[in-house]
This record gives C-alpha cells, structure tokens and sequence, in this order.
C-alpha cells in the first residue's frame, strides 16, 4: 500500500465539498464577504440558478493588489490572526475558505479596488489555476464573477436541482442575508431582472414590507428585549400571519444567518398559546449573543452554532416573546374587498458604487423610467416562471402606512360602557358594534379559553377539586408510558388525578380533575400520556400544565347552548381578565371585527 500526499488542488475539491454544495453556498459566501468588507451596497446577479453565472458586486472596502493571490489561498483569511480570536469573531467569514473553494470548482473573475490605489485589478482564476492578472479603472469595491460552477467536479454538479430550483435557494438566502442587515441596500437580480431592492436605510418593517409585501408588514410587532447574556431584537408577525412551515422563521445570532433548532423552538414556544398545531409564526430576529457564549466554528457552511447556556437562552426567549404578545390585542380584520389603493410613491436604493447617497432624496425622471423597465421586465417574468417570483413587491415602495391604529381595547374596562351586544346569531355568536367596527365572538372558543385559563390558575394554586371514581379506571401501561407516568406523576397529581399501581402492568386511576369527569376520562388520561410521550420539553412545568389544562377544557366544552345578555356581559368580563383572551387554547381566535369601512364597501357607499 502507498499512502499519497494529495496535490493542493485535490485538497482545495475536496475542501470545496464541504463548503460549496449549491450555487446559493457561493453566493452565501460572497454576501458574507462583502459584508465583512464594509460594503453599504451589495448587488447579486445570477443566471440558469447560478449554475452558469454568479455576480456580487459591492462598495465595500475593495481588495489591495498584493493581497489578492493569498486571498485564494486555502484557510487564508484577513479576519483572524490565531485561534485564540475564535472566541470574539465579529466577522461573517474566518475560516479563509470561501475563495479558494469557490476558485477550485468554478471560473471566478475577481475585479477589485481599495479606496488608496488609483487602479484596480482584474484576477481571472479557474479551476484554482491563475489564468489572467491585470490593472483596469474601476470603482472602490469587490466585483466577484464566478461562472459554470461544478464545471471541473462532474457529479456534484448532477446532484444540483433545476436551474428554477437552484434560483430559488439563491433568492431566499439573498432575503435573508438582507433582512439580516437593514442598514445595507441589496439588489438581487435574477436573469436580468431585479427582484427586489432593498433601501438600507435601516429600517425593519420598511425592508418587511419590500420583500414581504404590505399584508405581512402591517401585520407586526417589534420586540426588543435586552437581557445579561442575549438581547432579542426585531419583529414578531402578529399570530393571525401564521404558515404551515418554518420558512418565515428568520433568526441571525450577531447578525449572522444560522439555523438553530433550539431558537426556533423557544420562539415557538412563546407563540405557543396562540398558534394552531402544524402552524408556524412569521419572525425577524437578530439575537446579540455575548459571542463568549456561542461557539460559530462549528460546520464549513457556518450555519450552525453552540450555545454554551442553550437551556439559559431558551427559556429567556420563550418567555420574551410570549410576554411581547401577550400585550397585544389580536382580533382579526375581516375584509370582503379589495384594500383601497394607495398613493405609490417611488424610491431608489444606492448601486454598490454610490457611496454615502442619501437614500430619501428626490428622484429624478431617469430613475422613474427604470424603474418603469424593471416592471415592465418583472410582467414577463411572472407569467413565464411565476412559482418564483414576488415582483410585485420589487422596486415599488407605497407611503408609509399607519401601521397600528390607537384605539382603546375592545376587551377593556374603559370600552365596556361603549359596547353594545347586538344578539346572538346560529346559537353560536355574538355580535357587538364598538366604535366604527362590527365584532363577532365565538362564544364557545370564549368560553372554552376562559374555562382554561381557570384551570390552569387552579391548578398552579394547588387548588384542583378532584371527583373520586367509581369503579376506578384500570390501565395497562407499556414500559415507556409507565416511565412517562413516574416522570411527570406530580404534575398528574397536581392536575387533580391519583394514581395507584394495581398489579402487574396495570394502575388504577382513582380520581380525576372536577372538571373531566364524565368526559370519557379514560381515553383522555390515555392521551395525556401519549401527549407526553411524544416531545414533551422535560422540566417544563407550565407548559405541561397547560398542555393538560387544554386537553382537560376540550373535551369538557359542550355543543350549542343559548346564553342570556347577562352571561355574555359576564363573559365578556372573565375574558378582560385574562392575558390573552383572543385565542382559544387551541390557537382559533375567540373574536373577529370587520369596520364600517369595510360594510360601506360592500354596499358601495364609498368607492
Ligand atoms: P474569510 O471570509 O473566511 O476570511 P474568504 O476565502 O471568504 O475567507 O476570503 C479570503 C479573504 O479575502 C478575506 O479574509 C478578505 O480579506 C478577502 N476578501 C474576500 N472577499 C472580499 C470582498 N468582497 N471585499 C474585500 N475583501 C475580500
Ligand atoms: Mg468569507
């Protein structure tokens, strides 16, 4: 057997492996690069999903002449001196990788000047080998062309998706790497047209409203919570926005995009009261870790991390974000026409080479007839490819909104004078006019979240009444359950249940909480365990307590029933007292308005 040293170009292949998977790992990289390098401007071009072409052009701070062949040496990195400074790396990049990987498995075209030299350089490199070095007049700023990436690695490049597929990737990295950094303006073109632009200026919900539309951006809470090791910026969608995957789900740990599930899930869980199973919440959150806490080194894509205090962290979080919403008030618009057209009003964002513009000055003629093209560009595309395009929401910025509108609480002290219950329609809801607007409640989802929250009081007090059964109910636990039911006995006790072991495999329950009995309490104690068996946090007292507290009041509320104009006034009450009375433990909301503008509309008051 010979043991071969491999040539650094077989390194550099195989090093590329782990770094570039997909043309969006190369424009990952390159975002990141520019970033670090200062840039206030970024444009990413791509063609054919980045497969045969890839741009970045930024205004960042460009790269010296002498620098540039190291900058494509492996593990050469400008952001790192020695290991010790992995432990406060502020930078998107320190592994020196990126370059030479990409060079390795693509034809990259390197154009660059620092604000110092009065030239720049143009640095041709394929397949990791030198092609062309000469001086050309160019901007301050980092143009890097990468084309026919995998031209050279044969079967990575079969393992690529389609071009629409690849683009799509590339698009939603180029939202994210934008959303990440509201003080940078983006451009992400896509088969020469621009999909969206951002301003940045800075400004969150403006940069939701660019590349999420209107409908999205007004429906947002900004959080900001500075805590010892963390602090939770951004903006959390209101509950009513929820989707059925974790797409809209963006976090970045010191300003840098990773996937964490330990984020996710403490997100989650703080909108846990107010979100339907299957659903997930809309979010841009930047968490500010004290970066001794989090180790980044961790994966050659950078898109994991280590908390050193994840139980710390997530507990914090959970808890931020569940008390952020908890002070809204949440009762769903109901809208039966189109919303009223608003005043359009245009903006520019910079080019990667106008440095320093003011990104709220006026606009000339020129920039409108571009802009004009851009669109007209972006009709063509979404007919043609229209699974990926969101072109209505490029370019164009409408005035700013009123975004949240003061109005005093319907369900509050103050409004109740001004309430007036209007009657009770499918023996099921009640409807309210208050103010300019109609309110319809469900009166079982209200009675239900009220029964709940009761419940849960109860049973943090200690001060569950029980029902003694009788005969007992018996059940045969498998060996996971029974370990289960050992966990989690004292909060069984505390839920209002004794249970004693009845031989062999089998325990008999001999009370239950007041509230389930005569509920078929044995299917119901059954799924209790079964809930729990499945992914139930340990040591998460509330949550199981709720959990519980839930599946108690669900099967506990009954069909139809009539109520008097009483028993709604006391209803009414029970739910100002509570945190958040707009959902009902299973995320449905208990109230929904619809304004007289919206009855006007429809009956063409108004046009
Ligand atoms: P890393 O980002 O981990 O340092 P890269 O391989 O991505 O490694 O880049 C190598 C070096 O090239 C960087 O450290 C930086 O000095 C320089 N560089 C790369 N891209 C740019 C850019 N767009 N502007 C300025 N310098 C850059
Ligand atoms: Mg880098």
């Amino acid at each position: 057997m010979v043991i071969n040293i491999l040539s650094e170009e077989t390194i550099d292949k195989i090093a590329a492996g782990e770094v570039i998977e997909r043309p969006s790992s190369v424009v990952k990289e390159l975002v990141e690069n520019a970033i670090d390098a200062g840039a206030k401007s970024v444009t990413v071009e791509i063609k054919e999903g980045g497969i045969s072409f890839i741009r970045v052009t930024d205004n960042g701070s460009g790269i010296e002449a002498s620098q540039i062949k190291k900058a494509f040496y492996r593990h050469a990195t400008s952001k790192l001196t020695n290991a010790s400074d992995l432990a406060y790396v502020s930078t998107l990049g320190f592994r020196g990788e990126a370059l030479s990987s990409i060079a390795a498995v693509s034809q990259v075209e390197l154009i660059t000047k620092t604000a110092d030299s009065l030239t720049g350089v143009r640095y041709v490199i394929e397949g990791a080998k030198e092609v062309e070095c000469t001086e050309v007049g160019v901007p301050t700023g980092t143009t890097i062309i990468v084309r026919n990436l995998f031209f050279n690695t044969p079967v990575r490049k079969k393992f690529l998706k389609s071009p629409t597929t690849e683009g799509t990737y590339i698009y939603e990295i180029c939202e994210r790497m934008a959303l990440s950094k509201p003080d940078v303006s983006f451009q992400f073109i896509q088969n020469g047209q621009v999909k969206f632009h951002t301003s940045g200026d800075g400004d969150l919900k403006e940069l939701v409203y660019r590349i999420y539309g209107k409908e999205i951006a007004k429906e947002t809470i900004p959080i900001c919570q500075v805590g010892k090791n963390i602090t939770i910026s951004g903006i959390l969608g209101k509950p009513t926005i929820t989707r059925s995957n974790r797409n809209y789900e963006n976090y970045f740990v010191n300003g840098r995009y990773i996937k964490s599930q330990m984020l996710s899930s403490a997100v989650e869980e703080g909108y846990s009261a107010y979100l339907m199973q299957h659903k997930f919440p809309f979010f841009i959150i930047n968490f500010e870790v004290n970066s001794e806490l989090v180790d980044v080194n961790v994966h050659p894509t950078k898109m994991e991390v280590r908390f050193s205090n994840g139980n710390e962290f997530y507990d914090y979080i959970a808890s931020t974000v569940s008390t952020v919403l908890k002070m809204q008030e949440f009762i769903p618009d109901i809208t039966l026409s189109e919303e009223p057209k608003i005043k359009e009003k245009l903006e520019k964002a910079p080019e990667p080479f106008e440095m320093n513009r003011s990104i709220r000055n006026d606009y000339s003629t020129k920039i409108g007839s571009v802009i004009e093209s851009v669109v007209q560009n972006d009709k063509n595309v979404s007919m043609a490819e229209s699974n990926i395009i969101k072109a209505e929401r490029a370019v164009y910025v409408t005035a700013p909104e009123q975004m949240t509108l003061f109005e005093t609480p319907f369900l509050s002290k103050e409004a109740e004078v001004n309430i007036e219950i209007i009657g009770q329609i499918f023996d099921t809801y009640w409807l309210f006019s208050y103010g300019e607007k109609l309110l319809i409640m469900d009166q079982h989802a209200a009675h239900e979240k009220v029964k709940y929250e009761r419940l849960v009081e109860k049973i943090k007090n200690k001060s569950v009444v029980s029902q003694t059964l009788n005969p007992p109910i018996i059940v045969t636990l498998k060996n996971r359950e029974r370990d289960i039911l050992e966990t989690y006995m004292e909060y069984f006790e505390g839920l209002g249940f004794s249970i004693e072991e009845f031989g062999n495999q089998d325990i008999a329950v001999r009370t239950v909480p007041i509230d389930l009995y005569g509920h078929s309490e044995k299917d119901l104690f059954i799924t209790l365990l079964d809930e729990l068996c499945d992914d139930m946090p340990k040591g998460k007292q509330e949550i199981i307590y709720e959990k519980l507290a839930s599946m108690a009041c669900k099967s506990a509320v009954k069909g139809n029933q009539t109520m008097s104009r009483e028993e709604v006034k006391a209803l009414l009450q029970e739910m100002m007292t509570l945190d958040n009375p707009y959902n009902c433990p299973h995320g449905r909301p208990t109230l929904i308005s619809m304004t007289k503008y919206e009855l006007e509309k429809k009956f063409k008051r108004i046009v």
